[in-house]
Parts: C-alpha cells; sequence; structure tokens
C-alpha cells in the first residue's frame, strides 16, 4: 500500500494532485479486463492507471477456453452475438478481428426435445415461423389457436409494474408456448426461470416493442451485425479475447492471486484489503459477482451488503463430449436443442459445436457441448465431474437415440456454482436501491455480469462505462453500469 501523503487544503493529500488517478479494478473477468483496458487508453500513464487485483491464477472468469489434440473445448460461454456491438468494436480496436469466426453457414436450426422426440425449428428461434411451428408437432391444434390469436390486439400489459417473463408470455401467447417455446428459448439464455425472471430487466426489447406496436411486434429480440452471424466466436476459443486484454494493458497491470476481502475509505483514498496485501486507490471498479463483493463491502455499508445479496445466482455445468463421426448413427445438424423444464431431464440444452463453428474439433469427430442445471435445476449442476459426464452422455444417447454402444472418446466437465446471475422481478428496483447507497461511497462503481446484462458483448460495455465514470472527477454516477 502507497505511504500516507501530506494533506493539501481540499482535504486531499498535495501528492495525490500530481499523481495519475489510480482505479483499482476487482476481478479480471471480461467485465474487469475491459476496465482496465479502457483506463489505460484513457491517457498516458502519468494520468491514470489501473491495477486488476483477480483470486484466481487466470484472468478471464467464466471464460475459458481449453485447447487439447485439436478440440477446443469451451468451459464457460462458448460464443456472443453480434447484435450489440461491443465485442466487435473491442475486436477492431486490439485487432484481433482477424480472429473472429462465424457460425458455419446453414447450420442454424434449432430443436426443441418434447415428449420423448427432438422438434426441429427451422428459421430463427424467437418468435418461431409459424411454417417450422406446424411441422414440428411441438404445439397442440389449441396451443398453436392461442399463439395465432396474439396477432390481434388482446389484453394490455400492465404499466409500471414489473412483471415476470412468463406471465408476460402466458398472457399474450399462451401456456403452450410459455412452457415448450419461451422458457427454455428464452430464459434459458440466463439459465433461468421464466416465472421468476423479469421481462423488464430480462427482455426490455420485447416489452418496448408491444407497448409501440402491439402484437404484431413479435420480432426477433436481435438482429445480427451487418455481414456477420448472430453468434460469433473467436477461431482458438472465446480466451482470445481475456488475452488479447490482457495484452494490451502494461505490463504488471493485473494482479492474480489477490483475494479482494474489504473495501474501506478514508480521506478521499479506498483501501483495498486483499490476500496479498493492502492497495490503495482514487476510486474502485467492482467487476466481483454481486455475492463476492457483498462480504467485502459489509463494513464500509451492510445495507450495500444487503442489497448485493438480494441477487440470486443459480447454478450450472458444461459437459463437453466428443465423438467419433464412425460411432454416431447420424451426425446431429444445426446449432444444438433445448429441453424445457417439464421433461425432468437434467441436460437443459445442448450445442453442436463442431457443427456450429469451424473449427471446433478435428475431421471425423463431432463434439457436442451439453449445459446442466440452470435456476430451480440447480442440483444437477453440483454434481461431481464423474457424475456430470455419466449423466449427460447418457441423456444425450437417448435424446439423439444414439444406441448404448456409442460412448464419447473424450469428455470433460466444468461447473459454475452460484455463478449465473439471475434478474428476478424487482432487479431494477434493486439497481435502484444499490445506486442510492453508493451516493455515499464515492468513486466506487459496480460492472459485469450482476447488474445490467449478463452476455459477453453487456459485460464489455460496462466494463468500459465503469472506467470513465471511474476516470471522472465527479467522482462517477451512474455508480451501476
Ligand atoms: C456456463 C456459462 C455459459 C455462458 N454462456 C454464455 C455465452 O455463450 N455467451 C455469452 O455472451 N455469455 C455467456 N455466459 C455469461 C458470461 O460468460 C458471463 O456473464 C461473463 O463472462 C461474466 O463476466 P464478468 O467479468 O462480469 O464476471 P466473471 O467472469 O465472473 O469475472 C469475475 C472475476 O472476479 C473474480 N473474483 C471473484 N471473487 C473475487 C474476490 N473476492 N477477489 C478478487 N477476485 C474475485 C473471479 O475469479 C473472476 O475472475 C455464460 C456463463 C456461464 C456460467
Amino acid at each position: 500500500m502507497t505511504r500516507r501523503e501530506p494533506r493539501s487544503r481540499d482535504g486531499g493529500s498535495s501528492a495525490s494532485l500530481r499523481r495519475p488517478r489510480r482505479v483499482a479494478v476487482l476481478g479480471a473477468g471480461v467485465a474487469g479486463l475491459a476496465a482496465a483496458y479502457e483506463v489505460s487508453r484513457a491517457g498516458a500513464p502519468e494520468r491514470a492507471q489501473a491495477l486488476v487485483l483477480e483470486a484466481a491464477d487466470r484472468v478471464g472468469g467464466k471464460v475459458l477456453s481449453v485447447s487439447r489434440g485439436g478440440v477446443i473445448y469451451e468451459a464457460g460461454p462458448d460464443s456472443f452475438i453480434s447484435a450489440k456491438p461491443d465485442v466487435l468494436d473491442l475486436a477492431r480496436e486490439l485487432g484481433i478481428s482477424g480472429d473472429l469466426a462465424a457460425t458455419k453457414p446453414g447450420s442454424s436450426s434449432v430443436s426443441i426435445y418434447f415428449r420423448g422426440r427432438l422438434r426441429t425449428l427451422r428459421g430463427g428461434m424467437w418468435p418461431p415461423k409459424a411454417s417450422a411451428l406446424l411441422s414440428s408437432g411441438l404445439l397442440s391444434w389449441r396451443g398453436l389457436a392461442r399463439l395465432a390469436l396474439s396477432r390481434w390486439p388482446g389484453s394490455e400489459d400492465p404499466v409500471g409494474t414489473d412483471e415476470s417473463l412468463a406471465a408476460f408470455v402466458r398472457r399474450r401467447f399462451g401456456q403452450e408456448a410459455l412452457e415448450r417455446l419461451a422458457d427454455p428459448l428464452l430464459a434459458g439464455i440466463y439459465a433461468g426461470d421464466a416465472e421468476e425472471l423479469s421481462l423488464e430487466s430480462t427482455f426490455p426489447q420485447i416489452k418496448t416493442a408491444f407497448a409501440k406496436n402491439g402484437a404484431s411486434a413479435a420480432r426477433p429480440p436481435w438482429r445480427p451485425a451487418p455481414g456477420q452471424s448472430l453468434f460469433m466466436t473467436f477461431q482458438g476459443g472465446l480466451s482470445r479475447l481475456p488475452e488479447a486484454l490482457c495484452a494490451a494493458l502494461p505490463g504488471g497491470a493485473v494482479r492474480t492471486g489477490a483475494r479482494v476481502l474489504a473495501l474501506s475509505r478514508r480521506d478521499r483514498e479506498w483501501k483495498i484489503e486483499t490476500s496479498a496485501g493492502d492497495f490503495a486507490a482514487d476510486a474502485v471498479v467492482s467487476a466481483l459477482p454481486a455475492g463476492a463483493l457483498a462480504p467485502a463491502v459489509e463494513r464500509l455499508d451492510p445495507e450495500l451488503a444487503a442489497v448485493l445479496r438480494e441477487i440470486p445466482f443459480a447454478s450450472t455445468a458444461t459437459v463437453s463430449l466428443l465423438y467419433d463421426d464412425s460411432s454416431l448413427p447420424v451426425r446431429p445438424e444445426g446449432f444444438g436443442f433445448l429441453v424445457p423444464r417439464r421433461e425432468g431431464k437434467a441436460v437443459s440444452a445442448a450445442t453442436y459445436s463442431s457443427s456450429k463453428f469451424p473449427g471446433r474439433a478435428p475431421e471425423g469427430k463431432t463434439l457436442v457441448r451439453c449445459f446442466v442445471g440452470g435456476a430451480g435445476r440447480g442440483a444437477w449442476a453440483e454434481k461431481s465431474e464423474e457424475d456430470l459426464i455419466r449423466l449427460a452422455s447418457e441423456e444425450l444417447s437417448e435424446i439423439l437415440g444414439l444406441g448404448k454402444s456409442c460412448r464419447p472418446v473424450e469428455a470433460k466437465a466444468w461447473r459454475w456454482i452460484a455463478a449465473n446471475p439471475q434478474y428476478t422481478v424487482g432487479h431494477a428496483l434493486r439497481l435502484k436501491r444499490l445506486e442510492s447507497c453508493l451516493m455515499g461511497h464515492p468513486g466506487l462503481i459496480l460492472a459485469g455480469a450482476s447488474y445490467r446484462g449478463v452476455g459477453l458483448p453487456d459485460c464489455v460495455r460496462s466494463g468500459r462505462a465503469a472506467a470513465r465514470a471511474a476516470l471522472s472527477p465527479r467522482g462517477g454516477f451512474p455508480a451501476v453500469v
């Protein structure tokens, strides 16, 4: 920690007027690294410096790509959407646009596993095309008729109240569309439960489109960036992004093995106690998950810690299974499938990684990544890695009809316990309460997936916005970005 310095008349230290603005960034996930990058971009090191404090011995947080034997395993996220420009813009700035990879042409169909069979939806996920729905056999005639009725203006959406995604879809499209389409397709993105998730905080664009244009606004919530596919990744895996961010930072800007324990503020200076010693800063960007920040601010502000703890997190696991093509009765084609919760499976979704993106597995091999757990199904994700692999390969065999003799030649599982923030009903109000607590702690800014978007583009946007707020002489408001 830096030595205390003589104070100037305004209460700050005279030395603080000369030295660069020191920004401590907590957490080296994508949001934290993007924040540090933005600070380093903001000017010469004489003007601003960032120090990233990370508990783990590696950077990237949830982003972790493992390459082995020509296979790229993604432990956490496997892609990002191009509809939000933030990752694409950052990739351009970092000079790694050439490493971007689009989805394979013609691979975009998604299936839903329903009553023992995969039902393929061609031509996009939400809203599904009427013809695709008809041929899929996913909805009953009653369910289809109910969905067709949604084309006419019906009951108004409640004004000024936050409602669940399920309440909205049930009212607009009916119960079948909720259980068999919206919960797996939309809530699944958040590893969430449509009954719990806030429509306003998860899909504000759907709410706004309906408010403006009525039911005719059943358009896709996202459109790909021009010339790009909707889902994108990097050729060697998503870890390319945190690696390139790290490489763009000045040497020594990231301190791994430094678990943040407590934050305090005195004489306009923040003190960060960590497992690797204490550090001083003029501003702090927390890019920690809300639940990890809570204990560190308990002494500083118990109310702030309590609101942070109110944000729930769901547990998930990913299980990657590699097959020899020769052992597969049919090679899975398309993006993958989703499993509605009523089917009672541990696997809630699967991506046919080698069909979706190029270069994920060598010729002659097929890579499938299963997603286990999520809100209300978290217990599955907490099983041992061995059990997860057994469970996922058994269920995959059943769902794809692979037959008993078809076994993966390699398998890897990663557990993400209490890792997926849930924007449940009341989330927007919780953010307001956080903002109001932070009024009392100038220079402390909250960024990352816990607050205003879980996807990688949102995390990049949030980290960069937090850095700009931290550099602002006003102390940084809004403080939850
Ligand atoms: C299984 C899974 C699949 C996903 N799939 C996708 C996808 O395909 N596309 C997509 O866009 N998004 C996806 N997401 C979401 C996305 O990956 C995350 O929202 C995003 O990576 C979070 O970034 P972050 O920087 O906010 O937080 P994190 O990545 O969680 O980073 C937080 C960092 O803080 C560190 N930390 C924690 N506590 C402390 C402490 N006390 N002191 C210091 N450091 C600490 C952690 O070690 C970590 O490095 C997925 C998430 C999961 C779990």
